[in-house]
């Protein structure tokens, strides 16, 4: 049994984590004087397209970069995500699919955690709304309707593991895809869309519990107060994903949109392409070339379109803390047990409490400055970081 002590992030108090593969004990820390780092559940990123010079919608990516790509990512404090492929031809959605799949069960044979880590898989498109602006940077040309004979064959390429599914309610053939998506146990989440108040209604009466990056991938103007935004906010039984870089939304929409949704169903993601933790400079993501610039910002060659982020989860976590105004205690769900929730990830459900996965992060906070510094990460009690 091994034991991580520091203070509880959630509930401030000093605590000592006894943990084998799961947390099997939590106990307040008598002596010894307060503890100066934290302890948190690990976070969780529901959409992860790539990071650390790794892109997981090539289906050439080794097994060892991917694994080399996750190891980086848990230098940010990230212990669960689902690996996220976008739209392309189904060809290519099923090579990058069965890929990862084949990845994560080399992983897991060796018993690295990096198998664990990553949980499944999201598929961002391709039955998205093909507008300007609703469909962000996602190739015009593989834009199809929904077809739940295409879902099967993806999830057999994927070896069972898509977990979610971004789609647009714009298409006629949403609400029955979403019945099927949600019947065989994976998430649906409203994306890259355009549809009307009665399409988003649909698709929520059928089962979709969840907006992709809500406020970004959208028109550059909108009508004032009817539109698929507000829509969206308004739908409480939708909870929302942010992709809090400062890039992709302003700071008051984040403070605003999560107090219009609550924090209970607010989730951070990174939405990180492959030059995330990259030096700045060009990079080919599968056929389009994208610049990672000094700001931070992803943008498509030429259009200076936000192509994916260069966001890291701990980075986001501080963005939360500064735009919403929420005091770190409240934010960490927003990057563990909320995801968990929503992304129906077993066993991370409930936080830190006897019987959940030892999934734990252990990081110095400068309240002053709002910065986060994570100095070990342990992945179903394995440490996996350590600074
Ligand atoms: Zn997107």
């Amino acid at each position: 049994m091994q034991s991580l002590t520091g203070k509880s992030a959630s509930s401030q108090e000093a605590v000592a984590i006894e943990y084998g593969e799961t947390i099997s004990a939590i106990d307040e820390l008598v002596g010894g004087g307060a503890p100066e780092d934290f302890v948190a559940p690990g976070f969780i990123d529901l959409q992860v397209n790539g990071f650390g010079g790794v892109d997981y919608n090539d289906p050439g990516s080794t097994a060892e970069a991917i694994a080399a790509s996750i190891r980086t990512m848990f230098s940010t404090g990230v212990t669960r995500f689902l690996a996220t492929v976008i739209t392309a031809p189904e060809e290519h959605i099923c090579a990058c699919l069965k890929n990862l799949a084949q990845a994560k069960e080399e992983f897991a044979r060796h018993s690295l955690p990096e198998g664990a880590a990553m949980e499944g898989f999201h598929v961002e498109g391709p039955h998205i709304s093909p507008e300007d602006g609703p469909r962000g940077a996602h190739p015009l040309s593989a834009i199809r309707p929904p077809d739940p004979d295409e879902f099967a064959r993806w999830q057999d390429a994927a070896q069972g593991h898509i977990r979610l599914v971004t789609i647009s309610p714009e298409w006629d053939g949403a609400p029955k895809y979403i019945r099927a998506l949600v019947r065989s146990g994976v998430v649906a989440s409203i994306g890259h869309t355009k549809a009307s108040a009665e399409q988003i209604r649909a698709a929520v009466d059928a089962g979709a519990t969840v907006s992709t990056h809500l406020g970004n991938a959208a028109h550059p103007t909108l009508p004032k107060t009817q539109n698929y935004i507000w829509e969206q906010l308004a739908e409480d039984r939708l909870a929302a994903c942010f992709i809090l870089d400062g890039i992709h939304l302003p700071p008051v929409f984040f403070k605003a949109a999560s107090r219009a949704k609550g924090l209970e169903k607010c989730i951070l993601v990174t939405d990180a392409v492959m030059p995330a933790m990259c030096s700045p400079g060009l990079y080919r993501l599968g056929s389009v070339n994208v610049e990672l610039r000094g700001d931070n910002s992803v943008v498509m060659e030429g259009t200076g379109r936000l192509a994916g982020s260069a966001l890291r989860m701990d980075r986001a976590v501080e963005n939360a803390v500064r735009f919403g105004g929420i005091p770190l205690s409240s934010v960490i769900a927003l990057a563990t047990t909320n995801p968990a929730r929503v992304g129906r990830i077993a066993g991370r459900q409930r936080g830190l409490v006897p019987g959940e996965k030892a999934d734990l992060i252990r990081f110095g906070w400068d309240e002053g400055a709002k910065s986060l510094v994570v100095r070990e990460t342990i992945v179903g009690g394995l440490s996996v970081y350590n600074n």
